[in-house]
């Protein structure tokens, strides 16, 4: 494993949101893949405990993503780090990234019934701020 993203991963903020993702990839695949396979998640991430002992069960497609998405948090090159769908040098392949936006779509507001209300309702803010900061920006 890369000594560089081991040591990204004991950052409390790379875990705080690599577990966000997973909790709500979780939601989504539970949601939206329903007759698929699940398993708790291996990655390099789940490997080195960012999960603690819960990490997210998902189907081997969304598992695909987290492995995906976990390396992207952890290299990411933004400090502070805004929410990725406002993130204006987008580091997701694309078609990751719309997977992702599939999922936070979906997981966003479903989240507040999973213990994430503080964060469902974070996510809804920040994206307001940022859809009205851009709406000024191009009516300027
Ligand atoms: S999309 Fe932006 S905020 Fe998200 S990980 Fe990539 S650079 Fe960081
Ligand atoms: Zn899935």
């Amino acid at each position: 494993m890369d000594e560089r993203f081991a040591e990204r991963m004991r950052d409390r903020e790379v875990i705080k949101d690599t577990r966000l993702l997973g909790d709500f990839t979780a939601i989504y695949c539970r949601g939206r893949h329903k007759d698929a396979a699940r398993a708790s998640l291996a990655s390099e991430g789940a490997e080195l405990g960012v999960y603690g002992n819960r990490p997210p069960v998902v189907c081997e497609q969304c598992a695909e993503l987290l492995r995906y998405a976990e390396k992207r948090r952890a290299f990411c090159p933004k400090d502070p780090k805004p929410f990725c769908s406002n993130c204006d040098t987008h580091c997701y392949r694309p078609d990751m990234r719309e997977y992702m936006r599939d999922v936070m779509r979906y997981a966003g507001p479903r989240s507040m019934l999973h213990g994430h209300a503080i964060d469902g309702i974070r996510h809804l803010i920040e994206g307001r701020k940022h859809k009205k900061e851009r709406h000024r920006t191009e009516g300027a």
